[in-house]
């Protein structure tokens, strides 16, 4: 009871009722455009980019390429990873990481991983909500690696564990060991904490939030209609507390709008970030 309580602090029978209930299609909006962005990036990767095309629309580029501009005195490269990545911290500074919860095909792979964790029961047990916002901590120390690496090593070490590279050319090389149980790690980590890569790990959903206290728009809870259900804590894939502030102010939203979706009460919406200061 104790572990209810600490872990779900709304009505537990009814959370748990939800997640039998649900399966990726509960935002069809958003689900569609995700759909439309891993379908575009399977076109344009493996059909005109080739194997080693994710480095070429991967919005990382945006901190590596630079970086490597300047070290090395090459010219610019990778020009569409890096507008897809200032795209993403432009469009942050209106909603909430939308890149992340709209476009990124990554962030629909490991939402889709851990809905069929849920589906499963392996998913665990809801992150405290301390925890859940301390642990964004490891993918800012990815981050601070990635750049002093890049720096260091003048190449593009985010290679060795990362998923999108590796998704689209395992079949063509031959995957390093310690890349194995990197991707090992974040599949693991996905299925059992949804978009767990998202939460604690990808370097540049650590990047696009720091942009989130400076967006327009945040996600407000109107407090007096809202009856407790829990059904908005169970639907957010980035594991957000809704029980502690009327705005939510969390680094880790990534503008998904579930919360809106799941809300019987209709208590959420889209609010100025200003006005609520
Ligand atoms: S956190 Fe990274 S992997 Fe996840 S959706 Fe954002 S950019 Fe994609
Ligand atoms: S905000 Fe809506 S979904 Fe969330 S607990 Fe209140 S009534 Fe339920
Ligand atoms: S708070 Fe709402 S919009 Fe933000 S990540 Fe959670 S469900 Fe999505």
């Amino acid at each position: 009871m104790l572990a209810k309580t600490l872990f779900y602090p709304y009505n537990y029978q009814n959370m748990k009722r939800y997640s039998l209930r649900r399966f990726f299609f509960k935002n069809i909006f958003r689900s569609i455009v995700q759909l439309a962005f891993v379908a575009a990036m399977v076109v344009i990767i493996w059909l005109i980019l080739g194997f080693t095309g994710a480095h070429n629309i991967c919005p990382w580029t945006i901190v590596e390429v630079p970086i490597l501009v300047l070290r090395a005195g090459v010219g610019f490269f990778f020009i569409w990873g890096m507008i897809i990545g200032a795209a993403g911290i432009v469009m942050t500074c209106f909603y909430p990481r939308i890149f992340c919860g709209w476009f990124c095909p990554l962030g629909t792979l490991f939402e889709f991983i851990g809905d069929i964790g849920i589906k499963l029961h392996i998913s665990s047990k809801r992150i405290p909500h301390w925890l859940n916002e301390r642990m964004r901590v490891f993918s800012i120390g990815v981050l601070i690696f990635l750049v002093l690496g890049t720096i260091v090593r003048g190449t593009l070490v985010c290679t060795i564990a990362c998923p999108a590279f590796w998704i689209c050319a395992a079949w063509k090389i031959s995957v390093p060991i310690i890349t194995v149980l990197f991707l090992l790690c974040w599949f693991i980590l996905s299925i059992r904490v949804k978009r767990g890569f998202c939460r604690y790990v990808c370097p540049y959903g650590a990047l696009t939030s720091f942009f989130v206290p400076i967006s327009i728009h945040a996600i407000g809870k109107n407090l007096e209609v809202c009856n407790n259900c829990g059904l908005c804590a169970q639907a957010c894939p980035m594991g957000i507390d809704f029980n502690v502030a009327f705005v939510v102010k969390s680094k880790h939203c990534i503008g998904c709008g579930d919360c809106l979706k799941s809300c019987p009460k209709d208590a959420f919406s889209w609010i100025s970030r200003k006005s609520s200061r």
